[in-house]
């Protein structure tokens, strides 16, 4: 039993991998990926429970990557009164404000996606190198530089690391936009 929901159907995976990845690598998406990394990094204790969307008052540091988020914004009574089915996308993603593949896939990493025996901080740090793998290159349109931005970075999601310039945009959208 996974939390994903995800079939072993192989054409609908095909689609659903599609749904996936424009899921990730659009604005929404991407932003969520970026307040996930805040998230993660701002924990006092470095890991990563399987399963657990919300963290409980008593345990804050036992959570999974989107409880991370749930928690960062101060969200876990309403979580909690909103009575999420943390084995049903649907209902993580309405609250999360993400798509629905998205919240599956974020699930399936952080529980499925280790080796088996992976301590609580492997977890940590392999879903922290996956979302931050998911943050898609950028483009300057002032120094015309490329790169991806800092999730970190004072100055803002859209702020160019070399000259520091906002406005940036992603290297897909420059390219066909
Ligand atoms: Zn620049």
């Amino acid at each position: 039993m996974t939390r994903s929901g995800y079939s072993d159907d192989c054409e609908y995976l095909e689609l659903y991998r599609g749904a996936v990845r424009s899921a990730l690598r659009g604005k929404r998406g991407q932003a969520f990926l970026r307040e996930m990394i805040t998230a993660m990094d701002a924990m006092p204790v470095k890991e990563l429970a399987h399963g657990t969307l919300i963290p409980a008052p008593d345990r804050p540091e036992k959570c999974c990557a989107m409880g991370a988020v749930i928690r960062s914004r101060d969200e876990i009574d309403r979580a909690v009164n909103a009575k999420i089915d943390p084995g049903e996308p649907h209902e993580v993603a309405r609250f999360l404000g993400i798509a629905d593949s998205m919240a599956a896939e974020i699930a399936s990493i952080n529980d499925d996606g280790g080796p088996p025996g992976e301590t609580p901080s492997e977890r940590w740090a392999r879903v922290r190198r996956w979302a931050e793998r998911q943050l898609v290159a950028t483009k300057c349109p002032r120094c015309r530089g490329t790169g991806v931005a800092r999730p970190d970075d004072p100055r803002g999601d859209d702020a160019c690391r070399k000259c520091g310039g906002k406005g940036l945009v992603s290297a897909e959208d420059a390219e066909y936009g």
